[in-house]
């Protein structure tokens, strides 16, 4: 079942209740269905998730969150709803725009009418969110680090750098940064006595390998620069027949 019968579901069960809200899940009721309708129909319009130009795509169906106000709406909600009627259509763009830039609570049509329009957005970007990826430019993770957070934190905290903008991101403990893998058996650590705040971390599943720095052994290290210093270890994942998930600047 999808996110709107979900809820429509719901508040027909409270609607059909003994509480105080009854009446007003009556009309939640009508609302999330007319919201619906607004999302089904977003569902198959050629959508660019810039609402400047999709506005006129689906504009239309603001007649569907009017109706149900028409007909079962508080007084007030009647009197917009009547004003937004006699609008033209650029003047109703440009309410809608106006919200979407700086969403206000008061404004009840455009906030009603684009919950379907950012939900389907959202839904989109979760959708296609890569953790292994830098949530900034897409790069791929030039090393892996652990470090306490907070004080009381008995196990430092996973964070990935991208190799392409530096920035930084929390990542699971015990995954592969490459592929994703999971299984606990599937990963292997190495690491020497010479350097033991840097380890190999390896996946055999896709037998690719990124270097993790342990900021929780030895707090003075740049991860950026100690993963570089650990070249011996890349040589060892080499040998082993591992991949490096992306090289760094020194080539290794
Ligand atoms: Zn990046
Ligand atoms: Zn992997």
């Amino acid at each position: 079942m999808d996110f709107w019968h979900k809820q429509i579901n719901r508040a027909r069960e409270l609607a059909e209740g003994s509480s105080p809200a009854n009446e007003l899940m009556v009309f939640y009721t009508h609302l999330l269905r007319a919201q619906l309708e607004v999302s089904e129909f977003l569902r198959t319009a050629p959508l660019t998730g810039k609402l400047e130009q999709d506005v006129s795509l689906f504009r239309s169906k603001l007649d569907a969150i009017l109706s149900v106000v028409e007909e079962a709406g508080p007084a007030p909600l009647v009197e917009q709803a009547k004003s937004l009627r006699a609008a033209s259509e650029s003047e109703v763009d440009e309410i809608l725009l106006a919200y979407w830039r700086a969403p206000s609570d008061t404004d009840f049509f455009a906030k009603a009418f684009l919950q379907p329009y950012g939900q389907l957005f959202q839904n989109r970007i979760q959708s296609t969110f890569d953790e292994k990826r830098c949530p900034f430019c897409g790069g791929k993770p030039q090393l892996s680090f652990l470090q306490n957070k907070e004080v009381t934190a008995e196990s430092g905290n996973r964070d990935l750098m991208c190799a392409k903008c530096l920035s930084t991101w929390p990542f699971r403990r015990v995954v592969c940064a490459n592929c994703g893998e999971e299984d606990p058996a599937r990963l292997g650590y190495f690491q020497t006595t010479a350097i033991d705040h840097v380890r190999i971390e390896a996946c055999d599943t896709c037998k690719h390998y990124i270097k993790g720095v342990d900021l929780t052994r030895f707090g003075m290290a740049q991860p950026l620069v100690d993963e570089v210093a650990a070249a011996p270890l890349d040589l060892w994942a080499t040998e082993h027949g591992y991949q490096k998930i992306a090289i760094n600047l020194v080539g290794l």
